[in-house]
């Protein structure tokens, strides 16, 4: 018998340190704190996801996506480009995969809190993102592909918090992330009752952190 109080809640890892976030659009120099402070509050545990593309697409400063990305653009609409489509495709498959694995590896955490008597409130999954956006996404290939259509490649050769925080809502649609798809896949599998929740976080920070913690019945 000790303090414990067998509340857990999952977070994006972004969510706990921005300096993850791809280049330009980090919304707090550190955690987000404000989103934090209440679950601490409330006696609940936190878990981080990791945070995937920085395993896969080159870390913090993503530099697999910096190192192809001037080329591919170069290329957008021309003969050579179906042939990096299909290598971006091949390279997406491998993303997926590693999505899949990580996905496991929490699920099978999640399985042990369950089994052992704790109440895992829910996942607050980053909602902007191709990897952990849950009902809002971007959609990699997509937009790559659109990328001179929308007239937007500079922006992204030198991605500012200013002109993202433009861009990235704009580029966002219905849908779900490589990482929360499958998380939302395996926890059904399993059937687990964990509830994912997107945080929307170009929206007004101080509305949409009332609206994620009154989904997960908590009090600020
Ligand atoms: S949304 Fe997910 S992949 Fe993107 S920075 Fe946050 S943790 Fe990393």
């Amino acid at each position: 018998m000790d303090k414990r109080g067998k509340r857990i809640i999952y977070v994006s890892q972004c969510i706990l340190n921005q300096n993850l976030r791809f280049p330009g659009i980090a919304i707090e120099s550190g955690a987000i704190s404000e989103l934090l402070i209440p679950i601490m509050k409330n006696g609940i545990g936190i878990e981080s996801m990791p945070c995937l593309e920085r395993l896969g697409w080159g870390g913090v400063q993503r530099t697999t996506f910096f190192k192809y990305f001037p080329m591919i653009s170069k290329n957008i609409g021309s003969f050579k480009f179906p042939i990096i489509k299909f290598f971006l495709r091949s390279w997406l498959k491998k993303y997926k995969n590693l999505c899949k694995k990580e996905a496991k590896k929490i699920i099978l955490q999640m399985q042990d809190y369950h089994n052992s008597g704790y109440t895992i409130l829910g996942i607050i999954a980053t909602n902007d993102s191709p990897t952990c956006g849950y009902t809002q996404t971007i959609n990699f290939l997509e937009i790559i592909s659109k990328f001179k259509e929308l007239d937007i490649k500079g922006e992204f050769e030198n991605p500012t918090l200013e002109k993202m925080k433009i861009i990235i809502p704009r580029l966002c649609e219905n849908g779900s992330g490589y990482f929360m798809s499958e998380m939302a896949k395996q926890i059904k599998r399993r059937e687990l009752k964990v509830d994912i929740i997107g945080f929307n976080i170009w929206n007004n920070l101080a509305e949409e952190i009332e609206v994620v913690l009154n989904k997960l019945n908590l009090t600020v």
